[in-house]
């Protein structure tokens, strides 16, 4: 049944495609590759994001120690775990007390191991969706020459995190620096949310209850702190989903790529601009993600000459 259904929404995204976008270069069923690449980030995105709830939620009990010794008797030096001086005069900046910065800070300094496991699954993730991502990418390639994957020498992609492949140079240039501060903008997030309690004249005691709803994953509010991860999660899954697939086309000299949003009501301007663009395997490095969270990808167009 679901079989049928993808078959038929298949069709329906192709004469879409036939009819408003390039008439002349159509694209050799796109929602195939299309979806699953859209599946790899969901899932990716999914598991990084649980092990951030259930390491938030393991860290609770001493963020709710911290904001208790806030409320209560106060020793700013008791609260201060460790020195970050450019937080420190960030929050200085933005006229938090030294109570107030001392608290933020011991919150934040409290937040690293999440912010160390996440980097490390991050790390592991974006390796096996790379290596999924190309596998599948060739296969599906293989399967539209009528071949099969055992038929050809398929070559192995640089999936490592180390050296100099497509995958290493992303993660040392975006993903890491992103991870370092990821505790940072937890801080800077509490901080926001302290500034919003004392705009709405709100007790001490209620700004305390809005500090740690935001960082226990059972509250709602817990959305706005798990946004830096999403963010993350999100934008470098679906990066390494599009370097693997452009480098599955360069392996099996596939020449041109057309860009493909996720064609719902979510989608920017800019990425719907660009969606149903087509573009050469090389001159394509490096567009997706067009920005942080971006959940397009790149589908293989069929040439006149050779199809696909
Ligand atoms: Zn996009």
């Amino acid at each position: 049944m679901r079989e049928i259904l993808e078959a038929i929404i298949d069709t329906i995204y192709e004469l879409e495609i036939l009819r408003q976008k390039r008439p002349e270069r159509p694209l050799v069923r796109p929602s195939l590759s299309y979806r699953f690449a859209q599946r790899l980030i969901d899932r990716s995105t999914k598991i990084l994001l649980s092990y951030v709830r259930l390491k938030a939620g393991q860290l609770l009990p001493r963020a709710t120690k911290i904001v208790s010794s806030w409320l209560a008797e106060f020793d700013a030096d008791v609260l201060k775990q460790d020195e970050d001086e450019e937080l420190e005069e960030e929050l200085r900046r933005r006229g938090f007390s030294r109570r107030d910065i001392a608290m933020i800070m011991a919150l934040a300094a409290t937040y690293r191991p999440l912010r160390d496991g996440f980097g490390a699954l991050l790390g592991d993730t974006l390796v096996t969706t790379y290596r999924n991502a190309h596998r599948t990418s060739v296969a599906q390639i293989l399967s539209r020459r009528g071949l099969k994957p055992s038929q050809v020498k398929i070559p192995e992609p640089d999936a490592s995190l180390t050296g100099r492949g497509a995958l290493a140079t992303r993660y040392r240039k975006y993903a890491k620096p992103a991870v370092a501060t990821l505790d940072k903008k937890v801080a800077v997030g509490l901080a926001g949310t302290l500034r919003k309690a004392r705009t709405a004249g709100m007790t001490r005691q209620d700004s305390a209850r809005l500090l740690l709803d935001s960082l226990n994953p059972r509250r709602p509010a817990f959305v706005a702190t798990e946004y830096f991860f999403v963010r993350i999660a999100q934008t470098e899954t679906a990066s390494a989903v599009a370097e693997a697939k452009r480098q599955a086309f360069e392996d099996m000299e596939v020449d041109e790529v057309m860009f493909v949003s996720m064609r719902d009501e979510n989608v920017c301007e800019e990425c719907e601009e660009l969606d149903g663009e087509i573009f050469s395997v090389a001159e394509s490095q490096g567009i997706i993600p067009v920005h942080p969270n971006c959940r397009c990808t790149w589908a293989p167009v069929g040439s006149g000459a050779a199809p696909i």
